[in-house]
């Protein structure tokens, strides 16, 4: 082209096409690449991949760069995305293939505690946590300007491999968006980018709780509103599970009909007493479909438990991504991610709707209300709050009250 025209045009789809072939390029030579890709408009979805685009869009010293980057993430030219302790690097595809490298500061211990004092006993679980389920208070204190989770300009330290002379040039805005986009699936990195550990959200709730010395009643009952699950004699998780490695445990389900139903009742009854727990209310809609859709015309406990078996198999999307939310054996922890492949055999659901999941190489059969989705579609997630909001009204027995309700 001749020096007084326009530099060419470059659409959207050739950007995208561009973006793509390098992609394949670096992959095919070994490189493992995390690309970012945006389905549709929206960058971030979720309140913590919000809050992230939110903070950065508050500066007004980024915002000529930000436009470019939206485009761009939305074009798919971050091609890759590394998001590890204080640090993210990236690669992106402009004019050119570039390198990006951001460093965020770490949040002061100060800051952290007091964030954690301000949060303690507010955050109910892990899984609330991650999914943004917080009151406005919590919100308000983690997306602060002066304190909060989210980094300032002056705690973000930027570097780009292109020509640009801008502190923020298009390319590091569309990795700042591209890490708004991560955030959405896993939000956890926003902690580990500050180089804090977000499970000490939840803990600080529970050691608060037992530092007020309300005994093991108050213990039990911060505990189960802690991780938002009965706990003892009322949820099969504390008793069920035995992982085990390739093969799902066989140990029969503990059953718990003749077994004291009345101690445990009256237990619960005195840990309600201690420090009023949440009651779940009644939700009109899902009682309708409990009893008018899932467990129609039921006879009898098997019955039941095989018309909650049917629906939720039906319902459920396998395998999906789920983060486990009480601690059911030595191997699991809090707050690991597992992969849910699928319902556990029907004789493993005849007190509590069990399912088989993955976590690094070993298979174990857990409660379904041991784990919480964090990747799965609406379907299923509605399923399994079906599930989880029929086993806390019937006090952890699902299929035994109705006949032993006195
Ligand atoms: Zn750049």
């Amino acid at each position: 082209m001749s020096w007084y025209q326009y530099p060419p045009y470059v659409s959207v789809a050739a950007r995208k096409t561009k973006a793509l072939k390098k992609i394949a390029k670096l992959t095919k030579a070994g490189k493992k690449l995390s690309p970012v890709q945006i389905e549709g408009r929206t960058i971030a979805k979720t309140f913590w991949g919000k809050a992230w685009c939110d903070n950065l869009e508050s500066y007004s010293d980024y915002e000529n760069r930000l436009p470019r980057g939206r485009s761009y993430v939305r074009n798919g030219s971050v091609l890759d995305l590394q998001i590890s302790k204080g640090e993210i690097k990236a690669q992106i595809m402009g004019s050119d293939h570039y390198h990006g490298h951001i460093k965020i500061a770490p949040l002061s211990p100060d800051a952290w505690q007091k964030i954690k004092t301000e949060c303690s006993g507010k955050i109910e679980s892990v899984i609330e946590l991650l999914r943004g389920e917080l009151s406005q208070f919590v919100m308000e204190v983690i997306t602060r300007r002066d304190g909060g989770l989210f980094p300032k300009p002056a705690e973000i330290k930027l570097d780009c491999s292109c020509p640009d002379w801008a502190e923020l040039c298009k390319h590091l805005a569309a990795v700042l968006y591209g890490v708004g986009a991560r955030l959405d699936s896993q939000p956890e990195l926003l902690f580990l980018l500050r180089g804090v550990d977000h499970t000490e959200l939840i803990a600080q709730a529970a050691s608060t709780a037992i530092a007020d010395g309300k005994g093991d009643a108050a213990l039990g009952s911060s505990l189960s509103e802690v991780f938002g699950i009965e706990i003892a004699e009322e949820t099969p998780s504390a008793t069920v599970p035995t992982p085990a490695r390739k093969t799902p445990a066989l140990s029969p389900a503990p059953k718990i009909k003749s077994s004291k139903p009345s101690p445990a009742k009256k237990k619960k009854a005195t840990v309600k007493k201690a420090k009023a727990p949440k009651k779940i209310p009644k939700d009109s809609e899902r009682e309708d479909r409990i009893h008018n859709e899932i467990m129609v015309d039921c006879n009898g406990t098997e019955e039941e438990s095989m018309s909650w078996y049917y629906y939720l198999q039906d319902k459920i999307t396998f395998p999906f991504r789920a983060l486990s939310i009480t601690k059911v054996a030595s191997s699991f922890g809090i707050g690991k991610k597992v992969i849910v492949k699928k319902m556990a055999s029907e004789e493993d659901c005849t007190h509590f709707i069990q399912v088989l999941v993955k976590l690094d190489n070993s298979t174990c059969v857990v409660p379904l209300d041991t784990i919480a989705p964090l990747k799965a579609d609406e379907e299923t997630t509605e399923a399994i709050d079906d599930w989880t909001y029929y086993l806390k009204r019937t006090g952890g027995h699902p299929f035994l009250s109705h006949h032993d309700s006195r």
